[in-house]
């Protein structure tokens, strides 16, 4: 009993499960889905640009207004914005013990860039977690993607209606019209794809069929994981 106290008490000091984790994948293979599930089961934040920059446009601060010039377009923000606001994000005392990051990196030189902020501080990426998801799910997925406004829980108007939350309380994000997606989804190709194989040389990718359950999703993540 008494071994069984000092590693639960070994476990609160360490914050948890130590990873630094990275969720890649085309828009709407169900990284910000995964990533909620994950932040319960391993008590670590995730880190979504995306989410950062709607909070800056939410806040009309200079860097929202920049960003969401190249959002409403489906256009990847440039990177310096980018890197700046991720900056800014890793010194929250909350990204200590871990993080999953969620929409970043997305071109290869924001890869670069990370792992050279993440070796100043002594830290790495642990592993990349691949959501792999055919073209064709990706425009029905992302035009059919409602987010509740309370709780910020992601749901699909046919696949996984709300049964707690209101219709009422859901919301579309602007970018998740179909023009918009066509858009994203070549900027994912060519500037995001790559970084999937930068990744590859160091050998830290793990690929998962994102058109499984979520649940079943979540599982084989946590599996491969340990
Ligand atoms: P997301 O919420 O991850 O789908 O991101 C929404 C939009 O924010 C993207 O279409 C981009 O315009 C922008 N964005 C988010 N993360 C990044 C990033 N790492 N680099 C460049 N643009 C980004």
């Amino acid at each position: 009993l008494e071994i069984v106290w000092q590693i639960k008490i070994k476990y609160k000091e360490l914050g948890g499960v130590k990873m630094n984790l990275m969720l890649l994948g085309a828009p709407g293979a169900g990284k910000g889905t995964q990533a909620k599930e994950l932040i319960d089961k391993y008590g670590i934040p995730q880190i979504s640009t995306g989410d950062l920059f709607r909070e800056a446009i939410g806040n009309k601060t200079e860097l929202g207004m920049k960003a969401k010039e190249f959002m409403d377009n489906g256009q990847l923000v440039p990177d310096s914005l980018t890197m700046s606001i991720v900056e800014e994000r890793f010194k929250q005392p909350d990204c200590q013990n871990g993080f999953i990051l969620d929409g970043f990196p997305r071109t290869v030189f924001q890869a670069e860039e990370l792992d050279k902020m993440l070796s100043k501080m002594g830290k790495k990426i642990d592993k990349v977690v691949a959501l792999e998801v055919r073209d064709s799910e990706i425009v029905e997925r992302i035009t059919g993607r409602r987010i509740s406004k309370s709780t910020g829980k992601i749901y699909h108007i046919k696949h996984n209606p709300p049964i707690d939350e209101k219709l009422e309380d859901l919301y579309q994000r602007e970018d998740d019209t179909e023009e918009i997606v066509v858009k994203r989804l070549t900027a994912y190709k060519n500037q995001t794809a790559p970084v999937l194989d930068y990744y590859k040389t160091q050998g830290k990718v793990i690929s998962v069929d994102g058109e499984q359950e979520v649940s079943k999703i979540t599982a084989d993540i946590m599996k491969i994981l340990g």
